[in-house]
């Protein structure tokens, strides 16, 4: 029967297909299809992984001491008998031969079907024993993972994810799926995605909207409801999951699907097209990237710059942290990728909901934070780690012989901060001379404008930056006071707070008097829907995923811009969000 969950749309477009679940433990691992000339290594890989568990499990066993608990010698019993069974030691061996799935997959696929066989399970103790399972099957990952990395000398633990055509039609459903996780999307090619949890702006909604993912979050139970190979469709603009569709309603998305997919094409005719608009205003447009792989298609919707590089995406999936070699080399990439056009290159911003950097030391630290978006993240971790930040802020100035970089510092708020930051950007200017490598002397320095004590002291801000990037995520997300990953808190993350549209007019009319360059390079930028809003305002510049782009263009270049600021110096009076939304209405008629 057919029945629709509903949740917060967070990157619209149509997506049918099948229902892929995952798990909490599976989250971590690889899901990909193995050649077929594989496929008898991966069994044995999965066979030996098995093997090394049950040794362990003996050798724990045997060496339990008299004094040990008869219980925890039962338990380790208990755990080589439920990895012994079938289910898991055998099973896996089939769905490995016959689907080509990877062991890690094939693994977790058991087990969940083991799982659910013990949810069916009358008796309370007995059910609970799920856990075990749980924690042996994760026994045998960590296994799996660990021969990988040492059999490869890969820092990846993603694996290398091979394309599947099947893959396409696919949707995961997760209770939750992190920034990191969203990375290993960018190597598969599912249909689309649906969470529990989660809020419009957090990177994981963020990254959808860049992958072209139709995707919702916030659905609250939609990994209980949703069954393993349900047919899904997920309309990403109302925000609905429609799950075991008629086929009336499936041949109805189709049409929609079709129709989606044409508009889009016909945008591409705007690529080379300026961003000007009917009055003749000329605004710049420019791309937010993640990694160095997101350049050809920045460059395919005719992005005029990279407008944010948010580094700290180089820094997840990982078990070491890139040295500034590496660093540099993809800094390097991007820089040349761009042929002369500027590329905005933001120091590491982790924290908040990026907490899957990988680098032993801070992982744990931060998860460990009651608060984590108001702790130690972006600038204030990077000062409180000045090796680390050395190491990028050398491997920047390097990338800057390459073409033309601006630095971006996320998060700051203190002046301090900013003459630290003075400092140890001077040290490293030191360093690099003193070795005799070269690096752009005049390398423009800027702050994210995205902490409202920033947007509050703006004058100190012009005076000692040459340029400012507002990020209305965390702007929002710190003025309004609400976490902009919780989607229990999500409605009321509004842009059209007047307190938001103060801070964003005043920021943007104080840079543009004194000439320091303003961008606005939160995901408000990308909304064709805030396009003349923020255009009436006196923003110049906007930075946004390349896949909203084109469509932002297309919207400015229906507007005009004197129109827009008279419409925009009225909304600016207003204080009553439903005078708001209808003059918005009006200014986008
Ligand atoms: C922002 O906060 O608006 C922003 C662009 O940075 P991030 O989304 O990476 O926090
Ligand atoms: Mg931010």
């Amino acid at each position: 029967m057919a029945f629709t969950l509903h949740g917060i749309a967070v990157s619209d477009g149509i997506a049918i297909g099948r229902a892929h679940r995952i798990t909490q433990a599976s989250l971590e691992v690889a899901h990909y299809l193995v050649d077929e000339d594989r496929v008898e290594a991966e069994v044995a890989r999965f066979d030996a992984a098995v093997k090394t568990v049950q040794d362990e499990l003996k050798t724990l066993h045997e060496g339990l001491n008299q004094s040990a608990p008869a219980e925890l010698g039962a338990f380790l019993d208990l755990h080589w008998m439920i990895l012994s069974d079938a289910m898991l030691s055998q099973e896996p061996r089939a769905v490995i031969r016959t689907r080509r799935c990877n062991a890690e997959w094939a693994l977790i696929q058991q087990m969940d079907a083991l799982v659910a066989q013990f949810d069916e399970i009358e008796d309370a103790y007995l059910r609970e024993r799920k856990q075990d399972v749980v924690q042996v099957v994760e026994r045998v990952l960590k296994t799996l993972m660990a021969a990988k990395l040492g059999n490869t000398g890969s820092s990846s633990i993603i694996g290398q994810p091979q394309r599947n055509t099947q893959e396409g039609e696919m949707i995961v459903v997760a209770h939750d799926l992190s920034p990191a996780d969203m990375l290993i999307f960018k190597d598969h090619s599912f249909a689309g995605f649906v969470t529990d949890v989660g809020g419009a702006t957090a990177h994981t909604a963020i990254m959808a909207r860049s992958l072209r993912l139709p995707a919702i979050v916030g659905i609250k139970n939609a990994h209980a409801l949703v069954q393993e190979g349900e047919w899904l469709i997920i309309d990403g603009v109302a925000g609905v999951l429609v799950v075991s569709p008629t086929e009336e309603i499936l041949e109805d998305y189709r049409l929609k699907a079709r129709e989606v997919a044409l508009k889009r094409e016909k945008l591409k005719r705007l690529k080379t097209a300026r961003a000007i608009t009917l009055d003749d205003h000329e605004v710049e447009l420019q791309a937010n990237i993640e990694l160095p792989s997101d350049v050809p298609s920045a460059l395919a919707a005719g992005a005029q710059g990279v407008g944010l590089f948010r580094t700290e995406f180089l820094f997840m999936n990982r078990a070491t942290i890139p040295d500034e070699e590496e660093q540099t080399a993809a800094y390097t990439d991007v820089v040349r990728a761009m042929q002369g056009r500027p590329v905005t290159i933001r120091t590491l911003d982790v924290g908040a909901d990026k907490l899957d950097f990988v680098g032993g030391k801070n992982a744990e630290h931060m998860r460990g934070q009651a608060n984590p978006a108001l702790g130690l993240r972006a600038i204030r971790y990077s000062l409180a780690e000045p090796q680390l930040f050395l190491a990028q802020l050398r491997a920047i100035l390097r990338a800057s012989t390459h073409g033309p970089v601006k630095l971006l510092l996320p998060m700051v708020a203190h002046a301090h901060e900013i003459d630290a930051t003075f400092h140890l950007l001077g040290q490293a200017r030191a360093q690099l001379t003193a070795k005799g490598i070269a690096f752009d002397e005049k390398m423009k320095i800027g702050a994210m404008i995205e902490v409202p004590a920033a947007a509050l002291s703006l004058a100190l801000f012009i005076r000692k930056f040459d340029y400012l990037s507002i990020g209305t995520n965390d702007l929002i997300q710190y003025t309004l006071a609400i976490d902009r990953t919780d989607e229990k808190v999500a409605h009321l993350y509004d842009p059209l707070h007047p307190a938001i549209l103060q801070l964003l007019a005043q920021t943007i009319h104080m840079g543009n008097r004194a000439n320091v360059e303003v961008a606005v390079c939160g995901e408000m930028a990308g909304d064709p829907l805030y396009a003349r809003l923020l255009l009436g305002m006196g923003l110049k510049q906007f930075s946004m995923h390349s896949a909203q782009l084109l469509e932002v263009k297309q919207a400015i270049m229906q507007s005009n811009y004197a129109r827009s600021k008279e419409l925009v110096a009225s909304i600016m009076h207003a204080d009553e969000p439903q005078v708001i939304r209808g003059m918005l209405a009006e200014l986008n008629g």
